[in-house]
Formats: structure tokens, sequence, C-alpha cells
């Protein structure tokens, strides 16, 4: 009778910054304040990690949080699954711009053609006139 809790808690791995943030700003004292929220922004999000990130962050778009290079992977520090829903939307909806390249091309072509056949139909014209 022992349920096993799995993914659910993937997102209390990460710090929670703003309750930390707001905790700090509690205080009267604007240096203090400063130094506190200074030190909450830049340490690693990922929970149990106190890698300082100061010097070198990477921010994740998935979760937005900022993690040291041994968290930085969506993986490691919990956003696999949106990783995998992202690529899963690539996949089925490619980005529309990409499309987008190819109609033009596809319409420069058409349009090149389209002026040598009239090239072609105007020389022929010429060459049946008489003077
Ligand atoms: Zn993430
Ligand atoms: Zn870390």
């Amino acid at each position: 009778m022992s349920r096993v809790v799995t993914e659910t808690a993937t997102e209390s791995k990460l710090k929670n910054k703003e309750k930390d943030i707001k905790e700090a700003t509690n205080s009267k004292n604007l240096d203090e304040v400063l130094e506190k929220v200074k030190k909450v922004d830049n340490t690693c999000s990922f929970t149990k990690c106190k890698t300082c990130t100061n010097d070198f962050a990477i921010d994740c778009k998935f979760c937005s949080g900022r993690f040291c290079t041994s968290h930085a992977l969506p993986e490691i520090h919990g956003c696999g699954e949106a990783v995998q829903r992202e690529e899963k939307r690539k996949f089925l909806h490619p980005e529309p711009k990409l499309t987008k390249d190819k109609h033009e091309k596809a319409q420069t072509k058409l349009n090149i053609k389209l002026k040598q056949m009239q090239l072609e139909r105007k020389a022929k014209q010429g060459g049946k006139g008489k003077k």
C-alpha cells in the first residue's frame, strides 16, 4: 500500500525566487535588501544547488530559471517533459517562417519562368510581324 510519488514534484524542485525576494525586501535596510536579492538571483535555481551563477548562468526558456552549468540541461532540473512537448509541437507545427520562405522561393521561380515565357513570346511576335 505505498504510492510512489513521481514527476509531480517537478515544480517544487525549483526555488521560489519570488517568495525569497519578497521576504528579502521586507527588511528596512536597503543595502541588506539589495544584498539579499542579489544573492537570491545569483544562485542556481536548482533547489539543492548553491552554485553561484554570477559569472556564468544559463537561463531556461521553459521554466525561466537560472542555472549553473551542471543543471542547465532541462532534463536535469526537471524540464525534460517541457522539452519533449516543445519538440513535438515543432514537429507537428513547423515554423511558419520556413514555409513562407519556401513559398516565396517557389513564387520567384514561377515569376522568372513567366518572364521568360513573356520574353519568348515577344521575340516570336517580333519575328512574325511585317515591317
Ligand atoms: Zn527549466
Ligand atoms: Zn546548479
